[in-house]
């Protein structure tokens, strides 16, 4: 459905060019979960940006290709996309959309508003009413003004608002941000149950791996702009292949230990990437040849790839 190949996307700076992703390819089937990780800064978010098409200035897709369904939508007229794809084939929650809701306007009437300006040709509050049904929350709540909302039924109602239009595709963007453990969980048995009830696929991007290991088909690691290591869901959490996928997955906590694995050193300054692999100064097994030449995606195991000197 959605295939993503070889995508760059840079940014100018006072400091020089920004490679926030430096091409990337990754690919989600039809009523599929994949999940996308990696720290803070990794390019998680302008991935998913990329995909929508939302960056802006001073960010620039500078190549690569985003295919819908066979269609390379980065080569559309603005109009075209707005109007065949935004909202209708595929749709977006931010990271911290719970806070986007406009305050002095009720949930069900910022619902009904998108089905005003996109078209939708059913009924507008019977179309608000199931929407909120479908993310289990009462009805009752379009009446009702987002102050008055717990954090948890604001991003149902903002996952309800998403999927008005009945995208095939939905991109949830740390979904789960500044909300408590267990709903946290809950949101994640939402998304579950909307890729069962509805077959929509939904790329979830996170830094918390482990919130995510039970709901996705496929996991995509990315470090420094670069896809690291992608594979299924368990060949990821039981035999990730990259040190860098190794370190995030030691880094989630357990009932059985008191010490928490993490990975030393930071990120490097995308505007100054050091020479050859870009986890080189991080990492526990590096080589001579991992500091002067880039790895490249290969297949190590499986259907599992990783950008490593190792394999
Ligand atoms: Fe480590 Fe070298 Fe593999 Fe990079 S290429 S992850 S430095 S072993």
């Amino acid at each position: 459905m959605i295939n993503v190949k070889d995508v760059k996307v840079y940014f100018r700076s006072p400091r020089g060019q920004v490679k926030a992703l430096d091409g990337v390819n990754l690919d989600i089937g039809k009523g599929e979960i994949v999940g996308l990780a990696g720290e803070s800064g990794c390019g998680k978010s302008t991935l998913a940006l990329g995909i929508s098409r939302l960056i802006l200035p001073p960010g620039k897709i500078v190549a690569g290709e985003v295919n819908f369904d066979g269609t390379d939508i980065l080569k559309l007229e603005e109009r075209e996309f707005r109007e065949k794809y935004r909202w209708k084939k595929m749709s977006m929650v931010f990271q911290g959309s719970m806070n986007g809701f406009t305050p002095v306007f009720t949930i069900g009437y910022q619902i009904r508003e998108v089905l005003k300006i996109h078209g939708y040709n059913g009924d507008h509050n019977q179309r608000t009413r199931d929407l909120l049904q479908m993310v289990e929350l009462d009805p009752e709540i379009e009446s009702r003004f987002p102050h008055e909302l717990s954090g948890g039924q604001k991003q149902r109602a903002f996952i309800a608002m998403a999927l008005a239009l009945d995208p095939p595709f939905l991109i949830a963007d740390e979904p789960t941000t500044a909300l408590d453990v267990v709903t946290q969980v809950s949101i994640m048995n939402l998304l579950k149950k909307l890729r069962k009830e509805k077959g929509i696929a939904i790329l979830l991007i996170t830094h918390d791996l482990a919130l995510i290991s039970e709901i996705v088909d496929r996991v995509y690691i990315l470090y420094a702009g670069r896809m690291a290591e992608s594979g299924t869901a368990s060949d990821i959490f039981i035999n990730p292949q990259h040190p860098y996928t190794k370190g995030l997955i030691a880094s989630i906590p357990t009932l059985k230990s008191t010490k928490i694995a993490g990975i030393e050193g930071f990120m490097p300054d995308l505007a100054n990437l050091p020479p050859g692999c870009k986890f080189y100064p991080r990492c526990p097994y590096v080589m001579e040849v991992c500091k002067k030449d880039e790895p490249q995606l290969r297949n190590v195991r499986n259907d599992q790839v990783a950008a490593c000197w190792l394999y």
